[in-house]
């Protein structure tokens, strides 16, 4: 209990940064960004090879602001009720031609329950999106996905496994700590914001990995 209380502590505190900052830098980078489009379509302009890396880097600094953005929202206020089952299908479906461009097989075992939750429903979606991400991201070949959702008591309990490479203990440690990333490309925000969003709810979530066997998240959210 002691370990969740200083989680949810710091987890107010990044948000309330979060949201300070993304708001502080978004407006300069609407400006630059605009300029720098601008030296970009000039075809006279002789430093295009510069502007060109300037605007793929902007488009990174604003992945990072909206992230942060998803970080600061604050919670509660825009809490409803809906179908559990149906935000996480809508997400596989969002996923099913990614899945197939990488040839994962997304095997989903959901019992019909028309459990209902009280929360976030679109952040909800953004944590299956931010899992569905890093599976994809770390499954190389014969991917398979496997969702399974049990529903017992007053909650429900999701699993989200993957057969990918897994994660060494430096990688497990350092998960839910922002801007902990092993991509090239990732901004380690994900497993955070996917934290503060079920913490909020109330929920749990956990990650158990073994290398070169894969990675198992498991949600459990309380039912209304
Ligand atoms: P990002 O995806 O931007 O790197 P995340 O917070 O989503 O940030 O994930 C942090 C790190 O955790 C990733 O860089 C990766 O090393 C590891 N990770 C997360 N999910 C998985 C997974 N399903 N399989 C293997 N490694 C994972
Ligand atoms: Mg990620």
């Amino acid at each position: 209990a002691e370990q969740l209380k200083i989680d949810t502590e710091k987890l107010k505190v990044i948000g309330e940064i979060a949201a300070s900052v993304a708001h502080e830098v978004r407006n300069p980078m609407t400006s630059i960004s605009g300029f720098v489009q601008m030296m970009n379509n000039d075809p006279a302009n002789p430093y295009r090879a510069y502007t060109e890396i300037m605007y793929t880097e902007i488009n990174r600094i604003d992945l990072i602001v909206s992230e942060f953005l998803v970080l600061s929202k604050p919670n509660l206020k825009k809490f409803t009720d809906f179908y559990i089952e149906k935000s996480l299908l809508d997400v596989v479906s969002i996923f099913e031609t990614e899945f197939s461009n990488r040839s994962i097989f997304c095997d989903v075992q959901i019992p019909k329950n028309n459990a209902i939750i009280r929360g976030n429903e679109d952040g909800m979606k953004q944590v299956f999106i931010n899992l569905f991400k890093n599976s994809c991201e770390a499954l190389v070949k014969n991917g398979i996905i496997t969702i399974v959702v049990k529903f017992q008591d007053e909650r429900v309990t999701i699993f989200i496994r993957d057969n990918g490479p897994g994660m060494n203990t430096e990688t497990i440690d350092n998960l839910f700590e922002p801007f902990y990333t092993t991509k090239a490309e990732g901004t380690g925000l994900g497993m955070l914001i996917t934290k503060k969003i079920i913490v909020d709810q109330g929920g749990t979530i956990t990650v158990t990995s073994k290398i070169n066997h894969g990675t198992e998240t498991t949600i459990i959210l309380p039912l209304v």
